[in-house]
């Protein structure tokens, strides 16, 4: 028996593929072939700032064992056909669904490859030298190799001694694509009374709408997240869905854990399109500009960066604003190319207080005698009180230590402005380290 690795990326299309999609079909036909699978699908969110990524940049895994050297051969052919079927119907110039099967161990490089991946960017080319040095690596592109970065990240992203999630993802039949979704959304905020604490992003009541359905023509009608497949499933039938669904899968993922955030000792080394956590001193106040959006400067001994918590952060904008200059942060998030309008900016995802600045405010003194608020006599000429007439030349201003609106301590958005990657500080305490094999049998399942 041999250990096959199957990563797949970029199959998604403007109108209704989308990678998970494809993978969850293709799991379902070597299921039928009494594959035994010895992971669950493995969803992996990469760098969520490259450029040519407009949607979640996720690539899929699936990692199953199979026999001798011709299964092997057969499931690489099954893979082709469907992937030529899929993207031939799917069809969207922009995209390269791409695919790449990997026998045996998984390699160091892969390994480091998939993490460079996650919080920087990563040209086709090293892909491709890393590829050519394994020869029980094989790999197929239909319209360009684009798609190869991610299929290989999602092989070498295993996830068996790093932080993950899960997600049982639903999924619509065809006819159904581009129409409303029909979940009652009453049954959600049920299900998130019942199982909410072991799950994440199932409704954001700040601004009252459901976080568990996407928006787009995808066949995706549903995606629960949470800590323990078990309880996604629960969940899951706690919903009143008022359409069919074809397909059920549940996948182990990267979401929701900060995987992507790549801790730097300097903003110097902060760069374009990588995602980061940084330290650094308040330089320039936060200030509201155009469009809703805060922004302040950070720099530390040697560097300075913008960061700004942008408008869909909401209320999370307030708790920035309340930063003062020489404030200790550590700011988290991706970071945009500088233009015309803005310098390289941090777009914030967290902020982690460390320690506030002490700042005085000078007021008059008050009278010794009569306890009013005495005023100047003109500068460096002392003060006097207005009340009972009492001088005092050499009076000063007195410094009073300012009552600050904010603490130190981790902050972070609403729910509605959490993005894959992003790990709420409610996960914080629960991360995993291990991963101890597929408790869940039917973790794919068709049924219509
Ligand atoms: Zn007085």
């Amino acid at each position: 028996m041999v250990n096959v690795h199957i990563g797949l990326d970029d199959v998604d299309s403007i109108n209704g593929g989308c990678t998970t999609h494809f993978a969850v079909q293709l799991a379902w036909e070597l299921k039928k072939k009494n594959i035994r699978f010895i992971d669950y699908l493995n969803l992996i969110r990469l760098n969520p700032a490259v450029p040519w990524k407009t949607r979640g940049n996720g690539a899929v895994s699936i990692r199953l064992q199979a026999s001798p050297e011709e299964t092997v051969g057969d499931i690489w052919e099954l893979i082709i056909s469907k992937l030529e079927e899929y993207a031939g119907e799917f069809k969207d110039s922009k995209n390269q669904p791409s695919v790449v099967l990997h026998v045996g161990e998984i390699p160091w490089d892969y390994e480091w490859f998939a993490n460079k991946a996650l919080h920087d960017l990563v040209p086709i080319d090293l892909a491709s030298r890393i590829l050519s040095k394994h020869s029980e690596t094989r790999y197929y592109s239909v319209r360009g190799r684009r798609g190869i970065i991610g299929a290989l990240a999602a092989i070498g992203y295993t996830m068996l001694n790093t932080d993950y999630t899960y997600e049982l993802v639903a999924y619509r039949v065809r006819e159904y694509w581009g129409k409303p979704r029909l979940v009652d959304s009453t049954s959600i905020k049920t299900m998130d009374e019942l199982y909410g604490k072991e799950m994440l992003l199932n409704y954001d009541y700040e601004s009252n709408r459901p976080l568990i359905t996407p928006h787009g023509p995808d066949p995706v009608l549903l995606g629960l997240r949470g800590e323990d497949p078990r309880v996604l499933f629960e969940a899951y039938s706690v919903l009143r869905i008022n359409e069919p669904v074809e397909y059920i899968a549940v996948f182990r993922t990267n979401q929701h854990t900060d995987a992507h955030l790549l801790e730097v000792k300097s903003i110097c080394d902060v760069r374009p399109y990588m995602c980061v956590k940084v330290r650094g001193f308040v330089k320039v106040k936060p200030r509201r500009i155009i469009g809703g959006h805060v922004v302040f400067e950070l720099c530390d001994n040697e560097c300075c960066i913008d960061v700004a918590a942008y408008e869909p952060t909401k209320s999370f904008r307030e708790i920035v604003e309340k930063l003062e200059i020489g404030d200790y942060v550590e700011v988290m998030g991706c970071v945009r190319p500088p233009s015309s309008s803005h310098g390289k900016t941090i777009n914030l995802e967290k902020i982690r207080v460390l320690k506030l600045t002490e700042i005085y405010d000078y007021v008059n003194p008050k009278c010794p005698l009569c306890g009013s608020t005495m005023e100047s006599m003109g500068k460096g000429k002392g003060f006097r009180c207005r009340k009972c007439g009492y001088r005092d030349p050499y009076a000063k201003k007195i410094a009073v230590l300012r009552e600050r609106s904010i603490k130190p301590g981790l902050y972070q958005p609403p729910k509605s402005a959490f993005k894959h990657l992003m790990k709420p500080l409610e996960r914080i305490g629960r991360e995993k380290t291990v991963f101890p094999g597929v408790s869940l049998e039917d973790f794919v399942t068709k049924l219509i």
